[in-house]
């Protein structure tokens, strides 16, 4: 078993009957896993050649701008609908309970820079495919993606490596 999830909280249906939440809050408010996280995810990607992190609100904001200082790199916000103050791209998605939008700016992104999302936990997929295809919206590629938890049974992590998108998790969980 994966040290990390000694870490990770477990809420039996929130928000909705069925839903096991898997609360990642706990690794970021300890003092030793959550460095200790970040170096284990930052170390997947020295001399990748990676030029950003785009990083998926909110949770997706307190990894990667971790990674991105690390890494000597920039960071990308892809943030809710409506959130962002400038011209934006938009993509509608399929949440695992509901339905949203993300928006990234229009400029946010120089012509084939080589993007890293990264969020905390990837489900069916539909979020961070929502930020890929964004994110390919305004001219980068997508070379690879991470998250702490992966819920292999949603089928979200082989759906993005079918999209030629190589995915690193550190802990998986069976079922919703
Ligand atoms: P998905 O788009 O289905 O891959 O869902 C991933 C997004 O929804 C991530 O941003 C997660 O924060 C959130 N999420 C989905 N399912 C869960 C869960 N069981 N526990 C915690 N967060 C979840």
């Amino acid at each position: 078993m994966s040290w990390v999830k000694e870490y990770i909280r477990t809420i039996p249906d929130h928000p909705i009957p069925g839903i096991m939440f898997r609360d990642v809050t706990t690794i970021f408010e300890s003092d030793v896993a959550y460095p200790k996280m970040i170096d284990e995810l930052v170390s997947q990607y020295r001399d990748k050649g990676i030029n950003k992190i785009a990083g998926i609100e909110a949770r997706g904001f307190i990894l990667g701008g971790a990674m991105a200082h690390m890494l000597g790199i920039g960071f990308i916000t892809i943030r809710k609908k409506g959130k962002l103050p400038y011209d934006t791209h938009s993509e509608e998605y399929e949440l695992e309970y509901g339905k949203d939008a993300l928006e990234i700016h229009v400029d946010a992104i120089n012509e084939g820079d080589n993007i890293l999302i990264v969020d905390d936990l990837i489900a069916t997929g539909g979020t961070a495919i929502a930020a890929l295809n964004l994110i390919n919206k305004a001219g980068g590629k997508v070379t690879d993606a991470c998250f702490i938890v992966d819920l292999p049974e949603l089928k979200g992590s082989t759906t993005l490596r079918n999209k030629g998108c190589a995915v690193f998790t550190l802990a998986e969980y069976k079922g919703l």
